[in-house]
């Protein structure tokens, strides 16, 4: 697929949208900028007639268009960077950690947003996080990374109910919880870190594995079904 069809089709959100919206451009010229890169932009009328619109989606008064990025709150910020992706209609957004940089508060607004965006136009978000309450909270598959390999594969509520990969395990536990007295969680993962340029042998997981065995030193297990998951493990189970 040309560039120019990928860019209609899949529209990215960043994760700092104090980085990702340049300083020096307006509002408007920052969320009518896929149109104009793709010449879709229709004469001025019609180009502000969309920007206008999309604004009042994203739930920002279409007035601010004449602001700088410098003039708005990090909320606003990223319903900007939400704007820009979405003017262009397309099936799928790329949102990485979008919400990581913003504040509690309005990370729950951000997310409830996207929720209503996703129904509304029927997007398919792939979405990218370390956060696993977010995750949970927006994502109806979900596929867990380790030094660049997806490790579990499965649909959100079999995932996390019932985790096969001793990785998503130990990221399960790692959550903190709201009581201070409980003090950091113990995920059994040491404190060696490979190096993902030159991974270990066999499963790359092994030197952090409470379950490794001999065969995980020498061999990379393949992708294996496991409670309607995709699992690389030698040894999965219910851990
Ligand atoms: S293959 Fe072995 S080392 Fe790798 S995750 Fe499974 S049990 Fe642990």
């Amino acid at each position: 697929m040309a560039h120019k069809e990928i860019a209609r089709v899949i529209q990215p959100v960043f994760q700092d949208p104090y980085s990702s919206l340049n300083p020096r451009k307006s509002i408007f010229k920052i969320i009518s900028l896929p149109l104009r890169a793709q010449g879709l932009a229709g004469g001025n009328g019609r180009l502000e007639q969309k920007v206008d619109q999309i604004m009042e989606i994203v739930g920002l008064p279409p007035r601010l268009k004449h602001n700088y990025p410098n003039q708005l709150s990090g909320g606003q910020r990223q319903r900007v960077a939400v704007a820009r992706a979405l003017i262009m209609r397309p099936e799928v957004v790329l949102c990485d950690e979008p919400t990581s940089a913003l504040d509690v508060s309005v990370q729950a607004q951000i997310l409830n947003m996207l929720l209503d965006l996703r129904a509304e136009f029927n997007l398919t978000y792939l979405f990218i996080s370390h956060d696993l309450a977010v995750v949970e909270h927006i994502a109806t598959h979900v596929a867990v990374m380790y030094l660049g390999r997806i490790v579990e594969e499965g649909r959100a509520r079999d995932l996390f109910e019932h985790p096969s990969h001793p990785y998503t395990r130990a990221l399960l536990d790692s959550v903190l919880t709201p009581e201070p007295q409980l003090g950091l969680p113990e995920v059994r993962l040491g404190i060696e870190y490979p190096n993902p340029i030159d991974p270990p042998s066999g499963c790359a997981f092994h030197p952090r594995c409470a379950r490794c065995q001999a065969r995980c030193r020498k061999e990379a297990p393949q992708p294996k079904v496991r409670a309607g998951k995709l699992v690389e493990c030698h040894y999965p189970g219910d851990c």
